[in-house]
């Protein structure tokens, strides 16, 4: 697409940059993007060394104070050009969000979707009443109380879903008054950073208030050992997220983190196996299973479990397996062969303790099928493990409480998803998960903008983003007071 003359996003002005008050070259050098569907290198770009990040903490300090200072009717401008610019360019940003991440093109209007809405629920945010009026101390006294922006907030993030996820955390911090340093991966830096970048841009966002820091470890480390970041959010594995706020955590800085999942979805005996088993699927296979929130155990009762394992087997091998970008292709490969290996290894190890492949199992490179697996056991790392492959391992049980037992067996805590005939029945069963999300008869993969996205247990550390959760998490109190008569 070509806006007043100029190709969008433009490669020419990024290709090889780093996103610092403006595009410019970095001291950490090149990257390379390749297209894990065909292998083929899709673009170049910057590395940001602990120097670069220095460089832009300093530089996102200085202009967190003006962007603090603006109306929030001024900030909300900028994020409504940020919305019209996504909507104007979205064919675009699906198609970088297809050839990087290898999702289907549906994943990628679900990322643009939702992040349109993370958005347009930042927008009502921004205007929120933020403040009381205590009872002053001395008579004739003003003592205020009010949220004011953390200052600059540093946000690293995985491959998953990286354009949402950016968007997810830039939309509430920007709206709120903070300046940000994000890292994407290394293996989505374009979608999950130039292009935020460069709607941004478009839309008037004051030079240094954003920063795009693309790199690996390193880069994530001196983000999150910055003096000038003041708050780290942090989106990946639990090892990663431990290092992170291990770090961060020398600075006495605000960490949030959204780590990973083991999530059941519950059937109980009067559901509606074929809705179940749908919801199973989509949980299980969507996205190759690479989703925090995919379910990594199917728990059925006994009496459904042959059923609902039929119909499962029949939405895997219904499935097809092929580059994201081509016409009917429903499953594409996995993100890299790290991930294809672990996988692999997962499924293998399992299958040779005693557990059945009932479809699936065999990767070619790195497509890897959607998978089910039977006869899977506690010790098995299928059951103890998160997957973040599409294999769904089916556990079967006998009364409610072993299949609580079995959701929570388990130090994640993310999300579940329950069904039953009984809405109250299964509500009586969501109670008694200790996952920070549940959902009724539905998917376990669900987020929405006003609602607090996050986890218990090693899922997180209590933070939440979402809804007016964002709020607490991208502000902090201010205490003001005047005196009365002297
Ligand atoms: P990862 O933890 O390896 O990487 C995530 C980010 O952290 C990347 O930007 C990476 O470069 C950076 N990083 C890695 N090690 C680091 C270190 N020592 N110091 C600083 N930065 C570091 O994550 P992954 O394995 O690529 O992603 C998958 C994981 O993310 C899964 O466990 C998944 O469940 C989790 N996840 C959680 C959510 C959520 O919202 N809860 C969403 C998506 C993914």
């Amino acid at each position: 697409m070509t806006v007043n003359g100029e190709s969008w996003p433009n490669q020419a002005r990024w290709t090889g940059k780093i996103y610092s008050a403006g595009w410019r070259e970095s001291e950490g050098g090149t990257s390379q993007v390749t297209e894990p569907a065909t292998g083929h290198a899709l673009a170049e770009v910057g590395v940001a060394s602990p120097v670069d990040v220095a460089r832009a903490g300093a530089r996102a300090a200085q202009a967190a104070g003006d962007w603090a200072a603006q109306a929030p009717s001024d900030r909300v401008e900028v994020l409504l050009r940020t919305s019209a610019a996504l909507r104007a360019h979205s064919d675009t940003i699906r198609d970088w969000i297809v050839r990087e991440s290898a999702g289907v093109p549906a994943k990628g209007d679900y990322e643009i979707n939702a992040g349109l809405a993370q958005l347009t629920h930042a927008v009502g945010l921004a205007s929120l009443p933020r403040g009381e009026v205590l009872a002053a101390q001395a008579a004739g006294g003003v003592s205020l109380t009010w949220r004011v922006p953390i200052g600059v907030v540093g946000v690293i993030n995985p491959w998953n879903a990286p354009f949402l996820f950016a968007l997810r955390v830039l939309a509430p911090a920007l709206a709120l008054g903070n300046a940000v340093l994000l890292k994407p991966d290394p293996l989505t830096p374009v979608s999950g950073g130039v292009l935020v970048a460069r709607l941004f841009e478009d839309a008037g966002l004051p030079e240094g208030v954003l920063h795009v820091l693309p790199g690996g470890a390193r880069t994530g480390q001196a983000v999150a050992a910055d003096p000038h970041v003041a708050m780290v959010s942090f989106t990946g594995s639990s090892e990663a997220g431990r290092e992170v706020a291990r770090v961060a955590s020398q600075g006495l800085k605000r960490i949030s983190l959204e780590l990973g999942g083991k999530n059941s979805i519950i059937v109980l005996d009067d559901a509606d196996i074929e809705a179940a088993a749908l919801a199973g699927a989509v949980s299980t296979f969507g996205y190759q299973g690479q989703a925090c929130v995919a379910a990594g155990r199917h728990v059925v009762h006994a009496d459904l479990v042959e059923a609902y394992t039929d119909a499962l087997v029949r939405h895997a091998q219904t499935m097809r397996m092929g580059d994201p970008r081509a016409e009917g292709v429903t499953i594409g490969p996995v993100i890299s062969e790290r991930q294809a290996a672990r996988i692999e290894h997962i499924v293998d190890e399992s299958v040779a303790d005693g557990a059945r492949v009932l479809t699936g199992g065999r990767r070619d490179g790195l497509f890897y099928p959607p998978t089910v697996l039977d006869h899977v056991d506690r010790a098995m790392p299928a059951y103890t493990k998160e997957i973040f492959g599409p294999v769904a391992p089916v556990l079967p049980f006998h009364g409610e409480t072993e299949a609580i037992e079995i959701a929570n067996d388990t130090e994640y805590g993310l999300t579940a998803a329950v069904h039953s005939g009984s809405v109250p029945r299964a509500t009586a069963v969501a109670e008694r998960l200790h996952t920070g999300m549940v959902h009724i008869n539905d998917v376990s993969a669900k987020d929405a903008a006003n609602a607090p996205f996050g986890g218990m247990g090693t899922s997180g550390n209590g933070s939440r983003i979402g809804g007016t959760a964002s709020l607490e998490q991208f502000t902090q109190w201010r205490w003001m007071t005047a005196p009365g008569q002297m």
